[in-house]
């Protein structure tokens, strides 16, 4: 890399920090993008230069609102509601909503900028957004859900719709939430849009496989990075962190294609089940019954409970972390390497610090980011709303087949960008660089916006 590249990033970095202070998750999503960036930069001048860079970490607009709702035992509550639309060049916003008591400014901007570059990487013309609230969904009635939703909808019905900006679920919110967002809408406008949100029920506009493409898709990727290599699912110990949508998807194909998960998480700590998850009673657990992960153990025989411990120090060939970011640090890194770990995928979005990156990095371990292995919700999403603009529905085996191809090209798109800017076989830089001309294709073609 030229150093005039490296000094354009550093500068532009250094900037962005100071003008978005006490945003840490941003920075880190940031820096994370532009440091892979300089060949790309070095071999399309242009883009510097007509200020692409600059515009591509500022999000178009970012929305902060109040939702006030009323709990069970009529006390008034008052959350705060987020939507960052980060960038349209490729498409309307899309991105999902995050309902957890930790969400707040830096954690959706960082969630808005990584999913224009998984949108990106998609192909399927959708520019990136996040949004969500610091409302806690644990503990709470299906009637309070239900007001709080309305409530949040009530103010974000104004910015959203099919060819505007389209969310889905993320963290705390799934059918039953995007069911209750989706009453709103309809209810405030009178119009039964629905491609105004993805994840929706079967009966009413849903997509078939939307339920099941992120841990679906995170697993078709590790099936091209490990083929890479001449390796097989089959037989492999996979570690799995989480037990939300993403965890219990993945861990379905991972048995369907032969490999052994072990373990699940929640924030409580993690189970570990040398005889392999049982999904049925997974499913049973935390989709129905929503109850912690230790419910599992008591009820497996042979299932051990961990309430302090890291799930990471299990030993397994394979590892897809899937509940939150940065919940895989060096420690946890350096113990998946001295257990002979050979691939991770990230089915959470930044799951892992940069200094468990560069420790993968260094111990040759196949590595996927978040933005290339996870991307496979979105672009079931995106297929979601193909299917409500045609008045369609798509059998299961006709979305299973269009997901597995998107990764199956995500895959490959990588592994070229990575090969031609210098990095062989490095998913990290594959992914950005790839995803970052597009986005900026599209911005150069679109003028001063
Ligand atoms: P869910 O809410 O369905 O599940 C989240 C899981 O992660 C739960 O087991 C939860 O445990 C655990 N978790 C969440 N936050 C924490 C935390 N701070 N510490 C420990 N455990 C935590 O979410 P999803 O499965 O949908 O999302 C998981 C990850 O995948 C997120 O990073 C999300 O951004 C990413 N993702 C999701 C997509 C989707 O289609 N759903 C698409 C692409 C990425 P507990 O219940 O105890 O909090």
């Amino acid at each position: 890399m030229t150093s005039s590249a490296t000094d354009l990033i550093e500068d532009l970095f250094t900037r962005t920090v100071e003008r978005n202070p006490g945003e840490p998750e941003f920075h880190q999503a940031l820096h994370e993008v532009l440091e892979s960036l300089g060949p790309v930069l070095v071999a399309h001048p242009e883009f510097a230069d007509s200020g692409v860079l600059e515009r591509l970490v500022e999000p178009e607009r970012q929305i902060m609102f109040r939702v006030p709702w009323v709990d069970d035992s009529g006390r008034v509550v008052v959350n705060r509601g987020f939507r960052v639309q980060f960038n349209s060049a490729l498409g309307p916003f899309k991105g999902g909503l995050r309902f957890h008591p930790s969400v707040n400014l830096s954690i959706m901007k960082f969630l808005g900028f990584e999913q224009t570059f998984k949108n990106a990487l998609t192909g399927q013309g959708i520019g990136g957004a996040k949004g969500g609230s610091d409302f806690d969904p644990h503990g709470r009635s299906d009637a309070e859900i239900m007001r709080f939703c309305q409530s949040f909808m009530t103010e974000l019905y104004r910015h959203i719709g099919a060819d505007t900006d389209v969310p889905a679920g993320d963290i705390g919110v799934g059918g039953r939430e995007i069911g209750y967002l989706f009453g709103q809408y309809r209810r405030i406008t009178n119009r039964h849009e629905t491609g105004v949100l993805t994840g929706k029920g079967l009966g009413w506009g849903g997509a078939e496989v939307r339920t099941e493409a992120t841990g679906y898709g995170a697993v078709f990727f590790m099936q091209e990075m490990l083929s890479t290599r001449s390796e097989r699912l089959e037989g492999k110990t996979a570690i799995i962190s989480g037990s939300g949508n993403v965890a219990i998807y993945a861990i379905e194909k991972l048995q369907q294609l032969g490999a052994r998960p072990i373990t699940a998480s929640d924030s409580t700590g993690f189970v570990i089940d040398e005889q392999g998850i049982d999904l049925e009673l997974l499913k049973e657990v935390k989709e129905r019954s929503r109850e912690r992960i230790s419910a599992y153990a008591n009820r497996r025989p042979g299932a051990r409970f961990v309430a302090s411990g890291r799930v990471w120090e299990v030993p397994g060939q394979i590892a897809i972390p899937a509940a939150t970011q940065n919940e895989l640090g060096p420690d946890d890194a350096a113990a998946l390497v001295k257990n002979g770990v050979i691939a991770v995928a990230e089915g959470s979005n930044m799951s892992c610090t940069p200094d468990a990156v560069e420790l993968f990095r260094q111990a040759k371990v196949l590595f996927a980011p978040g933005k290339a292995a996870n991307a496979g919700g979105v672009a079931v999403s995106a297929l979601e709303m193909a299917q409500n603009a045609a008045r369609e529905h798509w059998s299961f085996e006709k979305s299973e087949a269009r997901l597995k191809s998107i990764m199956v090209d995500i895959h490959s798109a990588a592994l070229q960008a990575a090969e031609r800017y210098e990095h062989p076989g490095d998913y990290v830089v594959g992914a950005n660089s790839a995803a970052f001309l597009r986005v900026a294709s599209a911005m150069l073609d679109q003028g001063l916006v």
